[in-house]
């Protein structure tokens, strides 16, 4: 009796592992498998159709709705498809052309859409999260697991920015560094929550980022983004204010605001009050430095807003002195008045003022994260559109060529290179992937006319119709109407009445 044949593993050339895979199993990154000694990609190729129907999510797992009618394949009835890179699987090395080049008709022209998952090893998210709560100074190291995988970046209005991932973490570190970082990139990117510690290691503070959701900064849910910074609060709502307060302060931990010293006091007649402020004194009304950063009123460290006070000016101040104080997201507030002494002391607030602190919350937007995928696309990226990828560069910059990610608009990045940034909301969930190497797999098209495709070198012999595409295994995600379109001509230059 001969022994069984053990079934011989094949290998996969869809990136530089070269993974040998046995007849069952999948490689080390999950997306490619041998199926019966054919190498297939696990996960299907999405296209995009124009709908008023929601997103249907791409990986369906076991909280998705499974009565949803499943796809029946049938992509020509749509009205304009969009094959999007999801799915669409990798080249390497980098000569081969990208795994679909597609064409169809748009509104008489003859367009082609270039499809390709990038292998990303420079690549990482720009986060930016609405609060005012101190979660890190800027350059402090964004850690996961113990490895260093970014910073914080500059603040912004209302917001904390971090830039995470890089080329520097994802291999100018230790091994486990990179898995570590590109872990937390991919999970980022597919809109799972991470759990991120941040700052030197006796001072850390953790927050928990997930996209389209309210951050988590040491337990505490956000829940509103700041109406604006101090002393803008202050020109905002001066006047409902007037004739109810003597003095308002409000907190923040960049730029405190007082009613009677600004702009905004003086062209509403408010007299001077005595008032000291604790900080630097900018222009007039406008303090920095009050406090130290925290998670206390208006970004700062405190949870008594009296602390930012001095003595009051006994020349200018008087007894009885209504003083209102206020965060900039109107969650925090306290009345005084002053007493004899020109102490001030806790006292019933009075309605309108009341309301005016809710009238601060109520203009305030709901605090939340945002990922913003960022790469370059390489060498197989571009040699996969054609023979001579300075050409597609040129292209792009030119705006013959569009780029897109998942369908989704790419924000093209000026100067050299084609680097991209784009919300991941934007695209169908689940749109990234990974390899050891390690780095991101993210889908990217090119879009443009098929005449433009020649010009540049395209692999014109591979293009394929859009109905040659589909199989029954091929995923159908609606796209919302007021959603990008990638074919739209208003997003070439041609349709501009520039050079065609
Ligand atoms: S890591 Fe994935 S893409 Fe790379 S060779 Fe292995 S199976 Fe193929």
């Amino acid at each position: 009796m001969t022994k069984p044949e053990k079934p011989e593993k094949i290998r996969c050339d869809a990136c530089p592992v070269m993974c040998y895979i046995a007849d069952g199993k999948s490689g080390a990154c999950d997306r490619y498998a041998n199926h019966g000694g054919d190498l297939i990609r696990l996960d299907a190729l999405t296209i995009l159709e124009s709908s008023d129907q929601k997103l249907v999510p791409f990986l369906q797992t076991d909280q998705d709705n499974l009565d949803e009618p499943a796809w029946n394949g049938d992509i020509v009835k749509g009205d304009r498809p969009f094959v999007t890179a999801v799915g669409a699987g990798t080249t390497y090395p980098d000569y081969k052309p990208a795994p679909f080049i597609v064409s169809q008709e748009i509104e008489g022209v003859d367009m082609v859409t270039v499809v390709t998952e990038g292998i990303f090893s420079y690549c990482g998210v720009k986060v930016k999260i609405d609060t005012d709560r101190h979660i890190g100074h800027e350059r402090d190291v964004v850690w996961v697991e113990g490895e260093p995988i970014g910073h914080v970046m500059t603040s912004e209005y209302g917001s904390k920015m971090l830039s995470l991932g890089g080329v520097e973490h994802l291999t100018g570190g230790s091994k486990k560094e990179g898995r570590v970082t590109c872990d937390a990139l991919l999970r980022l990117c597919n809109r799972e929550a991470v759990d991120l510690q941040i700052g030197p290691e006796n001072d850390l503070i953790n927050v928990t980022v997930q996209a389209g959701k309210a951050p988590v900064i040491n337990g505490v849910e956000e829940r509103l983004m700041r109406v604006g910074c101090g002393s803008a609060t202050i020109g905002m709502f001066a006047k409902q204010w007037l004739g109810h307060a003597d003095e308002v302060v409000v907190v923040d931990d960049h730029i405190t605001g007082v009613l009677s010293e600004h702009e905004a006091g003086k062209q509403l007649d408010v007299p001077a009050t005595g008032i000291k402020i604790m900080g630097r004194r900018s222009t007039p009304g406008r303090y920095f430095q009050v406090a130290e950063p925290g998670t206390g009123w208006g970004g700062t460290n405190i949870d008594d807003p009296l602390q930012i006070l001095g003595p009051f000016n006994s020349k200018t101040a008087w007894s009885g002195q209504r003083l209102l104080m206020v965060s900039t997201t109107g969650e925090q507030f306290a009345y005084f008045e002053l007493d004899d002494a020109l102490e001030p002391q806790p006292a019933k607030m009075p309605e309108p003022l009341q309301k005016s602190a809710e009238l601060i919350a109520e203009n305030c937007e709901p605090s939340v994260c945002s990922v913003l995928f960022m790469g370059g696309a390489g060498g197989s990226l571009r040699a996969g559109v054609t023979e001579n990828p300075v050409r597609l560069t040129r292209s792009v910059k030119d705006a013959l060529t569009h780029v897109s990610c998942g369908g989704a608009q790419a924000y093209v990045w000026p100067g050299g290179g084609i680097t991209v940034m784009v919300d991941v909301l934007d695209m169908p969930i689940g749109s990234f992937g990974y390899v050891p190497t390690p780095a991101l797999v993210a889908p990217v098209e090119f879009t443009l006319r098929r005449s433009d495709y020649g010009a540049l070198g395209g692999h014109m012999t591979e293009i394929r119709r859009v109905s040659d595409i589909a199989t029954p295994e091929t995923r159908k995600v609606a796209r919302s109407g007021r959603a990008h379109d990638p074919m739209s001509a208003a997003n070439y230059r041609w349709s501009k009445g520039g050079e065609t």
